[in-house]
């Protein structure tokens, strides 16, 4: 499975930004520096679609890519880093909430955790969230070649635990670990 285009499309503050075409979109999201960027990049298989941020937590505004002329990745700006101000933190929450709430052509929702910290309390509620909103949503276990097998083993059952799927794929952008697991989640999404 492959991803042949790939490009950057607008980015949005507000949902009068947002594209008004109604094709399908996939969402990434996560806690700042999980490794939103490394995977968006894999998935295409282009280096430097999304920029690999240096500076985390400064990115607040959506992302939409367009993939394949077909569909969007849309990259929500990430949470949960602590020295954001709380003015920052509120832009957000109505940001994210403001695409959440009414986008019928979302498809499906990847949720990053990273393997080696067990899913935050930032996570558990992006998830009740997305459950509210009966939007899909799979979890993405990002960094996993930082772990043994048997740890990675466990960060998996703790993470279906916590989060309350089963619908899970440990990733590595170092090795390509669940790469095409992820990118057939999004075909099937969109298809
Ligand atoms: P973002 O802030 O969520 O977009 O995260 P980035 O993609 O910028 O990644 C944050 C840091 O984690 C960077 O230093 C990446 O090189 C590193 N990183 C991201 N994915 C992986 C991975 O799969 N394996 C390893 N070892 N490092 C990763």
């Amino acid at each position: 499975m492959k991803v042949s285009s790939a490009r950057f499309v607008k980015s949005a503050q507000k949902p009068t930004d947002f594209p008004r075409n109604r094709l399908q979109e996939i969402a990434f999201v996560g806690r700042s520096n999980v490794g939103k960027s490394s995977l968006l990049n894999s998935v295409v298989n282009l280096r430097g679609l999304a920029r690999i941020s240096k500076s985390p937590g400064r990115t607040q505004t959506i992302n939409f890519y367009l993939i394949d002329d077909r569909f969007y990745f849309v990259d929500l700006p990430g949470y949960g880093y602590a020295k954001v101000p709380v003015k920052i933190r509120d832009r957000w929450r109505q940001m994210v909430n403001g695409y959440l709430e009414d986008r019928q052509q979302l498809k499906l929702v990847l949720l990053l955790v990273d393997c080696r910290i067990p899913p935050t309390d930032k996570d558990l509620l992006m998830k009740e969230w997305l459950d509210y909103y009966k939007i899909d949503c799979t979890v993405v276990l990002t960094k996993a070649d930082k772990l043994s097998r048997n740890r990675l083993s466990q960060s998996v059952q703790r993470a279906q635990k916590d989060l309350g799927t089963d619908e899970l794929i440990p990733f590595s952008a170092v090795t390509g670990l669940g790469r095409e697991s992820t990118l057939k989640r999004i075909w099937a999404a969109v298809s």
